[in-house]
């Protein structure tokens, strides 16, 4: 009996220690919390929509458009019907049409190239640009710059800052043709300089989007020209001169392809 007694006094003590035991221990600390596995966000690569190319021999097509109306009084202005049927034709053919601002870093680095790319420019800012141009730009879903002449902005034929918005809005892009539209080789520097940096401004103010390009009137310029254009921070000029635009040409005297009636665009871009 005794032996039972103190085999179970000898149970209990221990039952007793172990529960002190685990009374005494120091809270538990609170489990060390799993740091959360970081998310690796995957470096996704930039959309590659075109092929890279050698910049210094890739040559991008710019056409020159003025006016597209049905009233053709000179080799400047194009019928809506045909400039549809060149649209088309665009599209149809596996064109892919880049804005100036997208020409810029095509033509600087050669990277990402779309298949078959074309810019469409026109110059003066005409009221049709914005009445028969726009409207077939925006049928095919293409992409397209105007050269504005600020001071001419809602004067005779050319279209007002409402339409002048409305297209900005949309994503074509409006560029400087100056502000009177004068022959700047005939301008001082200092001339040359306001024109520039004045026409800028005033559409940077209208659009809210960055001016970057300047065409020359009447495709006349100089020296100070080119200084002026890249002094007022413009990343590319335009001239009249024929041919399809490529860096080594000077990004400040880039060449374009005249549209005249009853041109084929296939001609146009060969
Ligand atoms: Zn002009």
């Amino acid at each position: 009996m005794k032996q039972v007694i103190r085999i179970s006094c000898a149970i209990f003590c221990c039952l007793f220690i172990v529960a002190c035991g685990q009374n005494g221990a120091k809270p538990s600390e609170p489990a060390p919390q799993k740091k959360p596995t970081p998310v690796v966000k995957e470096e996704k690569p930039p959309v590659q929509l075109g092929t890279d190319l050698n910049p210094e021999t890739l040559q991008i097509p710019v056409l020159m458009y003025h006016s597209i109306n049905t009233h053709v009084k000179n080799n400047l202005i194009i019928p809506p019907n045909e400039f549809d049927r060149q649209m088309k034709w665009l599209a149809d053919n596996g064109y892919h049409t880049v804005t100036l601002a997208e020409l810029d870093g095509l033509l600087k680095t050669g990277k990402n190239v779309p298949d078959k790319p074309v810019a469409i420019t026109f110059d003066d800012g005409y009221q049709d640009n914005y009445t028969q141009a726009y409207p077939i730009l925006k049928k095919y879903g293409l992409k397209a710059n105007i050269f504005v002449i600020t001071d001419k902005i809602a004067k005779n034929n050319h279209f007002d800052e409402a339409a002048l918005k409305e297209m900005s809005a949309y994503g074509i892009e409006m560029d400087s043709h100056t502000v009177h539209h004068q022959e700047l080789n005939q301008l001082s520097y200092e001339e040359q300089l306001k024109e520039l940096t004045d026409s800028k401004a005033f559409l940077e103010r209208l659009t809210g989007k960055k001016v970057n390009s300047i065409c020359y009137p009447v495709g006349r310029y100089n020296e100070d020209t080119i200084r002026a254009a890249e002094a007022t921070g413009y990343a590319m000029g335009f001239t009249t001169e024929s041919g399809k635009a490529n860096k080594k040409d000077g990004m400040y005297t880039l060449p374009r392809i005249r549209m005249v009636p009853g041109m084929s665009m296939e001609s146009a871009l060969k």
